[in-house]
């Protein structure tokens, strides 16, 4: 099976195993670790330091993530593998040494276990926020 199958098996394995134990099982935490190595690690320290906030509309359909830590803030796109740090650019584009970057990993695992902050925007909110995001990377 391909890593990156394995990697979303695995995920949907932690989801899972979530929702019995309310906990990630020891043999879901070691493929974690195993797949996703020192991301998983990184992630994790994210989960416990940080804060992963869900920004919807009233509808649920439109959905960005924040990511903070240590002063760091990244913003995600729902369900897209994608972000602008620079271990992404590098590890995963360029190098394709990484599936993805703890940011990503993070959001997923945060969903995963019920551990983001909703808040929610009106569609004109969304529309602002969404441009702030992107003339934020043009600069
Ligand atoms: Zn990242």
């Amino acid at each position: 099976m391909p890593l990156r199958e394995v990697a979303f098996s695995l995920l949907k394995d932690a989801e899972n195993s979530f929702k019995e134990n309310g906990k990630f099982s020891d043999e879901v935490f070691q493929g974690l670790h195993d797949v996703f190595g020192e991301v998983f690690v990184k992630a994790a320290e994210i989960l416990e330091s940080g804060v992963v906030m869900r920004y919807e509309t009233p509808n649920g359909v439109r959905v960005i993530f924040k990511v903070t830590n240590k002063k760091e803030t990244y913003t995600l796109f729902d369900n897209i593998n994608f972000c602008y740090c620079s271990m992404f650019a590098q590890e995963v584009l360029v190098n394709r040494k990484l599936l993805t970057c703890k940011h990503v990993l993070a959001v997923r695992l945060a969903e995963i276990s019920d551990q983001v902050e909703v808040i929610k925007l009106t569609d004109l909110q969304y529309i602002d926020f969404v441009r702030d995001v992107v003339n934020y990377i043009k600069e």
